[in-house]
């Protein structure tokens, strides 16, 4: 039903167009002319500003010709570097890069897949339903785009982001809160030499209050980390100042929310025992996703799955995406596995049959939309 040859040349032209975050002028000008091309309008949003970079979100409405529930599907524009100069090399059933530069499949493919569906939609007369795709910028630099999105302009009843590792009837139904945690500490200045018990010395201060908390994996669902330290002015003067950063994670926004607070209890009760005083700032980067294999967002996704002979896979993550924003604010949201292995590297690589299947699990979602719907006639 696909045209692989057409579907390969369209991502190939994707990732040839460089978009490194904050630099996606280019392929969002690429995507508002593919929208024009199929007759829909792509629009821009603000997000530009917020986010500091050449280009906001796009938002592109395409009206249903058959009753069912209202999907969004959202992808990044943005990519990491080396990203610039990407050739894609097609051979033996694999696309990569020449080496030298990342391939972007992260998150392309997805585009690339997005933009085909459209096509096999219109050309084979297919029923369809609302459908809203979201494409946004700087999501590698901490989802920006999506947070500066504002969500309330979407009629979409459920949604999907496709930028998940793991070939494709993977979805991810657990993903993580993170707190971003910092910790600055005030000591005294003094000679290292001449008068050090003048001084109180903040480097040091931060490293007892770091050695009676915990680190790394904390349980089953919760880890953290204490990533940067900065601080002190020269190696003869007692610090006088320090900074910590550091993160925590959960599956549980309850465990999240406890481990925050007894890590930061134990640092700053630490630091002023010692006499030294603490400042801290706690920053939530993203709410957790925790959805059930019988939630309609899941449901819908993994009979999708097996109506083309995908085996839908269950599994949970550590990180943030996307989605993690789209479902904060509202819409059940699960991000789907595309098949993009080795991101963030220049090996970075995709399966052809990977790159069709995602395109056809697109296809079967927006028919499984249809098909579900209660209004609908079979
Ligand atoms: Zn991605």
């Amino acid at each position: 039903m696909i045209n692989e040859d057409r579907l390969v040349k369209g991502f190939c032209k994707l990732v040839g167009t460089a978009s490194v975050s904050g630099r996606e002028g280019a392929v969002r000008d690429l995507l508002i002319k593919a929208m024009a091309d199929r007759g829909l309008k792509a629009t821009e949003d603000a997000a530009a500003l917020t986010v500091n970079g050449e280009s906001g979100n796009l938002l592109a409405r395409i009206p249903g010709n058959a009753p069912g529930q209202k999907v969004l599907f959202a992808a990044h524009m943005d990519t990491v570097e080396p990203g610039e100069g990407v050739v894609a090399v097609v051979e033996a059933g694999i696309i990569r890069s020449q080496g030298d530069t990342i391939l972007g499949s992260d998150d392309k493919a997805a585009i690339a897949a997005l933009l085909e569906a459209l096509d096999v939609l219109r050309e084979k007369h297919l029923a369809f339903p609302d459908l809203e795709l979201l494409f946004t910028v700087g999501e590698e630099q901490g989802l920006k785009g999506a947070k500066a999105f504002d969500f309330s302009v979407l009629q979409s009843e459920i949604g999907y982001v496709l930028d998940a590792g793991g070939e494709p009837g993977c979805i991810v139904i657990q993903s993580p809160c993170q707190n971003e945690i910092e910790y600055e500490v005030y000591g005294r200045a003094a000679h290292a030499g001449i008068n050090p018990e003048e001084g109180l010395n903040a480097v040091h201060l931060a490293a007892k209050a770091l050695s009676s908390m915990p680190s790394g994996r904390i349980d089953h669902d919760t880890t953290c980390n204490f990533g940067l330290i900065a601080g002190g002015k020269a190696r003869n003067i007692v610090a006088e100042y320090c900074h910590v950063r550091g993160e925590a994670r959960s599956l549980s926004r309850r465990k999240l929310d406890e481990l925050t607070a007894a890590l930061t209890q134990t640092f700053c009760d630490e630091v002023e025992r010692q006499g030294g005083r603490a400042q801290t700032s706690i920053t939530l980067l993203y709410p957790e996703i925790s959805l059930k294999p019988d939630d309609e967002v899941v449901r819908l996704a993994a009979s999708a799955a097996r109506s083309i002979g995908l085996k839908p896979r269950l599994i949970k993550t550590g990180g943030g995406s996307d989605a993690s924003i789209i479902h904060g604010a509202g819409i059940p949201c699960a991000n789907l596995g595309v098949g993009m292995q080795k991101v963030h590297t220049c090996q970075e690589f995709i399966k052809l049959s990977d790159l069709s299947a995602v395109t056809r699990l697109i296809l079967a979602i927006i028919q499984t939309a249809v098909e579900q719907n209660p209004d609908s006639n079979p």
